[in-house]
């Protein structure tokens, strides 16, 4: 169904924003996109920025505006984990059936080609221009700066609040009654570091991988960039025993990689500056409802639900959003209430799932890495889904190569976890994990 031209207000230029700008484009609205920050495509920086994975549901939603092909040319497959524990040589486990690979992509790079995009398709962008306030029913906006004295009002049809997890629309919409919100942060933060390139500009360590060092409640990730460096994150817990509290000095910093992560210390070149430098981020899990307003205001991407980032789908589940309100956008056409119900009553549970998933991931990924029984059950998992493939498709190929709903995937996953706890409690199982009586037990189950 076609849509009568409305004049948009997106707040953010951020992927989210930028992605959906150049959606709504495509129904032939007017579309301002307001942000805070200056434009990013005018702020140097080098090769070596913060890089997210993309995964299908990503790709998928950049397909259906032509950018599949343009934004792949920008990005790294990673078809692999590449696993480096104490004292063992590195190993690596598939992620998924033959060809299946997330793919390591600059945030800011990605982010400055969907404004040039937009921009290319007559979206109109506002920067360094904060909006301090939302006049919900009447759809105004107010940017500027009252206590310097210059501000502005906007009057638009409809406003799209894509601006991130402390968003502002999100922030008036929770003065209103009966509106639900919450957020968690965990105990843990990340800082971002860096393996440069050598100097030929090749990858010190394997480009396809996804790099990780697990270590009990902290660990070291590193993504591949085109210039030939790793963007690394630490995630460790703020405070406690090994925590980011008790490296205070240079020795304390440069001990502490020396005993968890001598082999990376090599081939990072800057690593106490950056580690100084840098700062501790936190990681919070955001949920609200509902994400609208009426006919006049929605909210998209981690405005609306922003998740601890350890299945790499935030910005995926984002994109997803935009993708979802475009078939919903083509169903009702012009009734802006009725996409906006359909749209948070659709995407809501899928929300709350990716970020249950996200939250499993973090516990997983801090404590049950190094756990013997873990690696064995995922081990059976793996066997068995190699021999029935169309009986088993392990949870997080579900989240990650596939489009189904993450609630589903979640609920499928849970069913799986159930079966491989009863499979785990089989006397003797280290000595049988193979035989054909536990390929047997499992399809019993199914
Ligand atoms: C460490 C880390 C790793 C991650 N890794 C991955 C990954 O591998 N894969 C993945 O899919 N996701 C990942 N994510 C999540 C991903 O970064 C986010 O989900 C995504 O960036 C959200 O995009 P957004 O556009 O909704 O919000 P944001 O990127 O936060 O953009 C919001 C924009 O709104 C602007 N803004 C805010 N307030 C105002 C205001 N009042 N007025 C005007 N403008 C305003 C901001 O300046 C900003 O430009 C990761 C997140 C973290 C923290």
């Amino acid at each position: 169904m076609s849509q009568t031209s409305k004049n948009i207000a997106i707040i953010g230029s951020g992927l989210v924003g930028s992605l959906l700008a150049i959606y709504l484009k495509r129904h032939g609205h007017s579309i301002t996109v307001f942000d805070r920050r200056p434009d990013i495509r005018n702020i140097e920086f080098s090769g070596r920025s913060i890089n997210l994975a993309m995964s299908n549901r990503g790709w998928k939603s950049l397909r259906e505006v032509g950018l599949e092909t343009e934004i792949k040319k920008i990005a790294i497959p990673l078809d692999k984990r590449a696993m480096h524990l104490v004292g063992q040589t590195e190993y690596y486990q598939k992620y998924g059936k033959e060809g299946e690979a997330i793919w390591s992509i600059s945030r800011g790079v990605l982010n400055r080609k969907m404004i040039d995009l937009a921009e290319n398709a007559g979206v109109i962008f506002k920067f360094e221009e904060k909006v301090w306030d939302v006049d919900l029913p009447e759809a105004k906006l107010y940017t500027g700066d009252t206590e310097k004295g210059h501000w502005e009002e906007y009057q638009f049809n409809l406003v799209f609040g894509c601006d991130g997890a402390f968003s502002r629309v999100r922030h008036k919409m929770q003065r209103r009654s009966r509106f639900d919100y919450s957020q968690d942060f965990i105990d843990v933060g990340y800082k971002e570091l860096t393996i440069p390139a050598n100097t030929d500009g090749t990858h010190k360590l394997d480009k396809n991988s996804f790099h990780i060092w697990p270590r009990g409640k902290f660990m070291l990730i590193a993504m591949p960039n085109l210039d030939g460096s790793f963007t690394c994150t630490l995630f460790m817990p703020f405070e406690g025993e090994v925590s980011f509290e008790i490296l205070k000095t240079k020795e304390q910093a440069k001990s502490f990689f020396l005993t968890y992560f001598p082999n990376v210390m090599q081939v990072m070149d800057d690593l106490l500056l950056d580690f100084f430098k840098n700062p501790t981020s936190a990681m919070v899990t955001m949920k609200c409802y509902p994400w609208t307003y009426w006919d006049k205001v929605a909210l998209v991407g981690d405005s609306a639900h922003a998740v601890v980032p350890f299945y790499g789908q935030g910005m995926n589940a984002g994109f997803e959003d935009i993708n979802v309100l475009n078939q919903i956008i083509e169903k009702h056409g012009d009734d802006w209430e009725a996409i906006f119900q359909e749209y948070q009553k659709e995407r809501k549970p899928n929300a709350d799932a990716i970020a249950e998933l996200s939250y499993r991931n973090f516990l997983e990924m801090s404590s049950k890495t190094a756990d013997p029984k873990f690696l064995l059950q995922k081990k059976i998992e793996k066997l068995f889904a190699a021999r029935h493939p169309e009986k088993w498709i392990p949870a997080y190929s579900r989240v990650t190569f596939s489009d189904q709903p993450y609630s589903e995937a979640l609920a499928l996953g849970d069913a799986q976890e159930a079966i491989m706890q009863k499979v785990m409690e089989i006397p003797e199982i280290e000595s049988k994990w193979d035989s054909k009586e536990i390929e047997d037990t499992i399809l019993s189950l199914l």
